[in-house]
């Protein structure tokens, strides 16, 4: 089936009790249990399960092309799981340039708690490998990074991570899965932050793990989801599947949006550098080219000037909005170092735009008297 209509369809059936068309929202916390201590329909209590999320996780699996699929209530709460369904003692290797709150997550709270890991630029694989450790677990990837947008081959370093007997986890929140399918290229997970393309609106928080395979890991994730509870409500994966009805279209526009932008960045003589990966002058074009269908809606750029005048831009836009966060229709521009607080790495010049489905001409005419 494709995606257009895995989207709408998988895991979205017509109510059988009412003939709904679209799914109520099953505002329960507990399911009755039958005379003879059974339960009929599969539901004990929210925490454990609830059909609004069975929805969205049989539709998120779906789409990533996996066995199975956990919901949570945040993209880092997904993240967490998949930290603390190792053991204390382990290693992961985690990229250089990812989002910063996984990055926190591990130097705070992961690390504390025994997990040991390394950082490496990932755009070359041999990084990977000379990180490799007799206890490296977990090799975590992000491609396209945030906020630097550079380009890891998942196929090679999934493959570097089986041999070593490690498991290797894509967030794949900026590609979403109608642009890259990290299970397809080796990869064991993926993991998602639904608040951003998924749920494609900027109304709902929830991050979904999807496995290739239904093994101890994979349940030991689910163990965490319900037993830590770290788990959605049925109004947000309502939103979220709500959200994916729709998703093929908008990010199909979101990428075509961000070429045209980025075109128009890349001529301008105040920018410095646009980070876009569907440019032929972004040095992991290829690579970008070969694994993914489309470059997705983000870009960075670096202003002439250094951090007053990338300030300066974002204080004259009239369209954009400043504001964190990406994926919704609407298009978001941020000073990222900003965001990113005193740990960050990231160019102080650099402003990030998340590409949304306004007229690209606008946006466009937007950035020029930004930039004027
Ligand atoms: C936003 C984001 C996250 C975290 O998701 P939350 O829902 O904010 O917890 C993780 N990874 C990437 C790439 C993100 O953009």
């Amino acid at each position: 089936m494709h995606p257009e209509t895995t989207s709408i369809h998988a895991g979205q059936e017509i109510d059988p009790t009412t003939g709904a068309v679209i799914p109520p929202i099953y505002l329960t916390t507990t399911f009755e249990r039958a005379s003879d201590g059974s339960f009929p329909h599969g539901y004990i209590y929210t925490r454990n399960g609830n059909p609004n999320r069975a929805m969205l996780e049989t539709c998120l699996a779906a789409l990533e092309g996996g066995v199975t699929c956990a919901a949570f209530s945040s993209g880092l709460a997904a993240a967490m799981s998949i930290f603390q369904a190792l053991r204390p003692g382990d290693h992961v290797i985690a990229p250089d340039d990812a989002y910063h709150g996984i990055t926190r997550l591990l130097r705070e709270i992961m690390a504390p708690w025994g997990l040991a890991y390394t950082r490496v630029d990932m755009r070359d694989p041999q990084n990977v490998t000379a990180a490799l450790r007799p206890n490296t677990r977990l090799v975590w990837v992000e491609t396209p990074s945030n906020p630097l947008l550079k380009i890891a081959d998942i196929a090679a370093i999934a493959e570097i991570a089986r041999r070593a007997g490690a498991l290797c986890a894509v967030d794949n929140t900026w590609a979403t899965p109608i642009q890259q399918r990290p299970l397809e290229l080796g990869a064991d997970m993926v993991m998602h932050a639904t608040t951003k393309y998924i749920g494609g609106h900027s109304d709902v928080l929830g991050g979904a793990v999807v496995f290739g395979a239904n093994d101890t890991f994979a349940e030991r994730v689910r163990f965490l989801q319900i037993n830590g509870g770290a788990v959605p409500s049925p109004f947000d994966c309502w939103l979220a599947l709500r959200g994916i009805q729709t998703l093929p279209y908008r990010v199909r526009a979101h990428a075509a949006n961000a070429m045209q932008v980025a075109r128009f960045l890349a001529e301008h003589p105040r920018i410095e550098r646009v980070h876009y990966p569907g440019l032929e002058t972004h040095p992991d074009h290829v690579v970008a080219a070969r694994q993914m269908r489309g470059f997705g809606g983000m870009l960075s750029i670096e202003v002439k000037g250094g951090e007053a005048e990338a300030m300066a831009v974002a204080a004259r836009v009239k369209i954009i909005t400043r504001a964190t966060s990406l994926g919704g229709v609407e298009s978001l521009i941020e000073h990222r170092a900003s965001v990113e607080g005193p740990e960050s790495t990231t160019p102080l010049n650099l402003l990030r735009i998340s590409v949304g489905l306004e007229h690209p001409d606008d946006l466009i005419a937007d950035l020029a008297q930004a930039l004027a």
